[in-house]
């Protein structure tokens, strides 16, 4: 080994850039960041090949003092802070002072400047800050950057960049996120001379919405609703994603703090839990939500690229998310929520939406074959969700059962023709709310393991499992600790007595221990209890009798939720007559 030596600047540099600036991405993330913090109302961004050609970036913001050029390109030179007490309190995107210091170091970087009624002057730099010579240049009121040759000086990272398509498709998701956080910015982006992307600025409530269609698609606004909520000085308000409109990657889940796109695994969690009732495990919601917070109450000084952040009331924020979703899920219409046209609501008169069934009040013996279980729900039924005052009394909301198709769904006829019912989502779905409803009681029948189950774990999912034991008991499970990494399983709730019990624990164990304890447990509860009611629910193709068939149309228009099933799918689809007579170009 050699002996000690300071490094010099150009490399402090190009290392310190390495944690900023991963791909041409990251660059044009500072760049548009920059924009934003000067108040631009236009942004354009011009790409050629994938940005390693060039990155320019044009606003027409607040400018740069010609003094003051060379000092933007320093290291730590920053006009959005001054005093430590100020990274208590940050509003603007940047203020680290090192992106066009990362840049500069690796690229060939001119920024060209103007501010408001003065001249305009450029500097120059090619992969080091040692000759920036400002130069008069033409330019109006605003700013323009270009960055040529990326990583041009630096191979090895050059190395890593990915086809031209790729990083383009990068930008392009970038520019998505960050034009959803500014609605009132205009931005275009052009690639190899080709205009792609145009948002217009937006501002009315429509405008936006169609600034959100043009930037996630327009299914998604067809299908999402907007919600707001407010409390304790927090504010939370965007588009959240029907449950039917379940995604099956992450794909399309945009959180900003205060502006800024962040990724946080807790706000990700809390709009997890607030769909965990609608929406099977292994599906993901589609959301755009934008979180306010008092910027004394949150750290964004966490990480050198800045998309985490740290909540000073963590737990608060996560309720507060978490509950603010899932009431404005909770306010959803079952049936109002189809998406076609061939699939009106049942009716047009309002649904009801979550009423309180009468429950039997009869404590179960024992348990019930899950057959027999849902005739119980039936019992005392007074039409609640599907009611409506015009309908034909004679007739149930749901009709009467025709037929069985191919073992999967049920055929039957209401007043405004035919309906179709996939016969185990729905079934699904009056479990689940029967099983909720138990749960609600008290009375979640628990059974014995036959032989008692012995299960290896981290003392501190042991320790988690012991602390909660009551809770537990009251969903039907009795656990008890067994060694300090051990515990034993002796009754589950009875309807859980075909699942896999050992993974089961194990998943309850391990959210308590990541501290979405207590409280929550019973919002885990409900997220198991729906698992299971998909398990218990008669199979496709299984035949059913007329009168089965019956049953589980009567159990459906009592129980809360029944349009989808817990997974978020349809469970029921309306055609009318009109519809119909369409189909067949029947005139009437
Ligand atoms: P930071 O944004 O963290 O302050 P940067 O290196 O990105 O650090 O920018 C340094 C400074 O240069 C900024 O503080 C700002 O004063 C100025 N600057 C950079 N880009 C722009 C721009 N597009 N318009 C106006 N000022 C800019
Ligand atoms: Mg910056």
């Amino acid at each position: 080994m050699s002996r000690i030596h300071t490094l010099s600047p150009v490399l402090a540099n190009q290392i310190a850039a390495g944690e900023v600036i991963e791909r041409p991405a990251s660059v044009v993330k500072e760049l548009l960041e920059n924009a934003l913090d000067a108040g631009a109302a236009r942004i354009d961004l011009t790409i050629e090949q994938g940005g390693s050609g060039l990155i320019q970036v044009t606003d027409d913001g607040c400018g740069v003092h010609a003094e003051d050029l060379t000092l933007a390109f320093a290291r730590h030179a920053t006009s959005k802070i001054a005093h430590s007490d100020d990274l208590g309190r940050i509003t603007t995107l940047g203020f680290r002072g090192e992106a066009l210091a990362s840049i500069g170091s690796v690229s060939r970087l001119s920024l060209t400047s103007a501010v408001k009624g003065a001249a305009a002057w450029r500097v120059t730099t090619a992969g080091s800050d040692a000759s920036l010579q400002p130069a008069p240049a033409a330019h109006p009121s605003g700013t323009t950057v270009e960055v040529r040759d990326l990583f041009f000086n630096t191979p090895a990272r050059r190395k890593f960049l990915k086809s031209e398509k790729t990083e383009f498709e990068h930008i392009d998701e970038l520019v998505r996120r960050i034009a959803l956080s500014a609605f009132s910015v205009d931005f275009t982006l052009k690639h190899n001379q080709k205009t792609i992307r145009h948002y217009r600025s937006s501002q009315s409530e429509k405008e936006c919405s169609q600034r959100v269609a043009a930037l996630c698609g327009s299914g998604f606004v067809e299908q999402a609703v907007r919600m707001e909520a407010e409390a304790a000085g927090y504010q939370l308000m965007g588009w959240i994603g029907l449950p039917t409109f379940s995604r099956s990657q992450a794909d399309l889940q945009y959180f900003y703090v205060n502006g800024r796109m962040v990724r946080d695994r807790s706000l990700n969690h809390a709009v997890r839990l607030a769909y965990h009732d609608v929406m099977y495990g292994s599906r993901f919601p589609a959301y755009v939500l934008f979180l306010t917070v008092p910027p004394d109450r949150v750290d964004v000084n966490v990480h050198p690229a800045k998309h985490e952040v740290r909540f000073r009331e963590a737990r608060v924020v996560h309720d507060f998310v978490a509950r603010g979703v899932k009431d404005a899920l909770a306010g959803l219409q079952p049936l109002n929520t189809c998406p076609s046209a061939v699939c009106p609501p049942l009716s047009s008169a309002p649904v009801v939406s979550a009423p309180h069934t009468p429950v039997s009040s009869r404590p179960p013996q024992g348990f019930l074959p899950v057959w027999q279980a849902l005739h119980d729900v039936t019992q005392p039924s007074k039409p609640a969700v599907f009611s409506t005052e015009t309908q034909d009394a004679a007739v149930p909301p749901l009709g009467y059962a025709l037929a069985q198709l191919k073992q999967i769904y049920i055929l039957a006829e209401n007043v405004e023709g035919l309906v179709l019912v996939d016969m185990h989502a729905a079934h699904e779905r009056v479990l689940y709310e029967k099983l909720k409803q138990e749960l609600a009681l008290g009375h979640l029948v628990s059974q014995p393991l036959l032989l008692p189950l012995a299960l290896n774990m981290r003392e501190s999912e042991a320790a988690a499992l012991e602390a909660q034991s009551e809770l537990l008991q009251q969903a039907g499970f009795r656990i008890q600790r067994a060694g300090l990494d051990s515990v034993m399983v002796r009754e589950i709730p009875a309807l859980l007595r075909d699942a896999p019990v050992d993974e089961l624990v194990r998943d309850v164990a391990a959210d308590l221990v990541a501290g979405y304890a207590a409280d929550r447990l019973n919002e885990r509860i409900h997220a198991l209890l729906g698992t299971m009611a998909c398990r218990a629910a008669v199979h496709a193709r299984r035949q059913l009798s007329v009168p089965e068939m019956n049953a589980l149309l009567r159990a459906m228009e009592t129980t809360p939720h029944a349009g989808q099933c817990n997974h978020g799918r349809p469970t029921v689809r309306q055609f009318s007559m009109t519809e119909l007579d369409a189909l067949f170009l029947r005139g009437r």
